[in-house]
């Protein structure tokens, strides 16, 4: 197997086993060969993690900000040294052309730690002057870290998404225990060997292993303090359950069905490049996609021949060839769910403009890939509009005017994006406060720079990040009253 790990799981700075865990494999799912084979975290494995977190989080804790921050800067340097395996591995794992890995899964995990490595020596508190009559009381505010926080993982950008929760937590104080998607098991432990590598105490980044019940351990049990999901609505759902008992600090990275908005003064090359890279890239598996795109209706045929054009150039082929543009889906599941969705479009009287059905590589046969596919002449009401798909499905649907087409797009129940193109800047910008979405992209669409925070409203999730609004996710402020005076009691 081209990819075996050590071992399964990483906790306590090592490598650990359990093969009384349920086994289950890594898939390539361009080939559909096994690349790995591991064992699910036992209750003891997942005991030990927290065991074993608990321990070095108290250390780590009065470990100075500076530190913490050197320690993360040197992770973030390891992994842009090593882009290029970590790259493979991750094309191996998720199918993604390497074309795409190559830049936006190590490369923004290696962004987000070093932006967290930055700001660790930054942690900061409030003075609050009382102005009290004789000696000047006051309160100062200290921001201090939760203790042992999960991070469960989505498929789609398994090291970005390890990275982006754990370089917060690390940088004000925590300790992490990420389980990453069953199908995407890999590059996770990759990031732990790196940040053992570059000083990262034993037992701060551990790794364990699973399906939805690992999970849902880590959600329920009482020595976690915090849980961050990158997942679907429902299971941001039942996270948040079984995080109440012990009332949890919670992040719900949810999905989506984000609206794109293309206005008749748009560049229309611009506008077709945002909808394509908001619907067909990682073949349309990202939350933040903007599958619902509204085009005024007086550019509508040109919008359609300049996305029909360019759609049927798109690369299909070996994830492995930097060529590649476009690659299989992650799962035979999920394979079946996007055909299954492109029958429903078609059954429910959308036009389809390119794509539609299955797509065959000759040189890989067994590969789940599909054509990246437009439905024109969409209604707000088709399944298609109005259902997640996560994959490489694009949906246009036209508009007459500004109020009309911001009511149609907030007209879900999801709130992760959405995007506007247009040269008017007072509509780009009336538009963008109007739309209710995490993140608003005004003439481009799908950037995450990691200064930047993410996440979404409605049912999108809770809790946003990156940026600076991360650390208030995975630290809590303690108020400290100072008295300089007498107490002033009535007794
Ligand atoms: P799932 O919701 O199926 O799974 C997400 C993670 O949760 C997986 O690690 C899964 O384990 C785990 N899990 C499943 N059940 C439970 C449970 N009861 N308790 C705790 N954990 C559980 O999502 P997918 O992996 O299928 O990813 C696709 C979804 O993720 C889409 O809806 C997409 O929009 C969303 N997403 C959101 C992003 C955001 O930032 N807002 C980014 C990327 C994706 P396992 O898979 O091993 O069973």
């Amino acid at each position: 197997m081209r990819a075996q790990p050590p071992a399964s799981h990483y906790v306590g700075g090592a490598y650990v086993e359990d093969e009384s865990g349920d086994a289950f494999a890594s898939i390539y799912p361009a080939t559909g060969e096994t690349i790995a084979k591991l064992h699910a975290a036992t209750p003891k494995i997942i005991a030990q993690a927290i065991e074993t977190a608990t321990i070095a989080q108290a250390q780590w804790a009065r470990t100075p900000g500076a530190e913490r921050g050197r320690i993360l800067r040197r992770a973030a340097k390891i992994m842009r040294e090593r882009n290029r395996e970590l790259s493979e591995l991750e094309t191996l794992d998720t199918g993604k052309p390497l074309q795409e890995t190559l830049v936006a899964d190590a490369a923004s995990g290696a962004d987000c730690i070093e932006y967290f490595g930055a700001l660790a020596a930054d942690l900061q508190g409030q003075h609050i002057d009382l102005g009290a009559p004789a000696n000047g009381s006051f309160v100062y505010t200290r921001r201090e870290p939760l203790g042992v926080c999960a991070g469960i993982g989505a498929w789609n950008y398994p090291i970005q998404i390890a990275s982006w929760k754990a370089a917060p937590a690390l940088a004000c104080g925590n300790a992490f225990i990420f389980k990453p998607s069953e199908t995407t098991p890999l590059t996770a432990l990759k990031l732990a060997e790196i940040l053992t590598e570059a000083g990262l105490p034993a037992g701060l980044f551990n790794v364990v292993q699973g399906a939805g019940p690992v999970g849902a351990a880590l959600s329920s049990d009482p020595g976690i303090a915090k849980v961050s999901v990158t997942g679907s609505v429902p299971t941001g759902m039942r996270v948040m359950r079984a995080a109440s008992d012990t009332l949890k600090n919670v992040t719900l990275e949810l999905g989506g069905k984000s609206p794109l908005i293309v206005f008749s003064d748009a560049d229309i090359a611009n506008a077709v490049s945002g909808a394509m890279l908001g619907n067909f890239y990682s073949s349309g598996q990202i939350c933040s996609n903007g599958t619902r795109v509204f085009v005024h209706r007086p550019i509508m045929e040109a919008f359609l021949r300049a996305l029909a054009e360019r759609t049927a150039k798109i690369v299909l082929g070996d994830p492995m060839d930097e060529a590649t543009q476009l690659g299989p889906i992650i799962t035979k599941a999920q394979y079946e769910r996007v055909l299954d969705y492109m029958a429903i479009g078609k059954a429910e009287g959308a036009r389809l403009v390119t794509g539609g059905g299955t797509a065959r590589v000759d040189a890989l046969p067994d590969g789940l890939f599909v054509q990246p596919t437009v439905f024109a002449d969409v209604t707000d009401e088709m399944t298609i509009a109005r259902e997640e798909i996560f994959g490489p499905v694009m949906s246009v649907l036209s508009f007459n005017d500004e109020d009309e087409v911001v009511a149609r797009a907030n007209g879900t129940e999801f709130g992760l994006a959405a995007g506007v193109f247009t040269r008017d800047i007072s509509r780009a910008h009336r538009v963008a406060a109007n739309l209710r979405a995490g993140t608003c992209w005004i003439n481009t669409y799908n950037l995450t720079p990691v200064e930047a925070p993410f996440g979404g409203t409605k049912r999108s999730g809770i809790g946003r990040e990156n940026g600076r609004a991360a650390i208030e996710h995975y630290s809590e402020l303690k108020t400290v009253y100072v008295e300089l005076g007498d107490v002033d009691s009535p007794y």
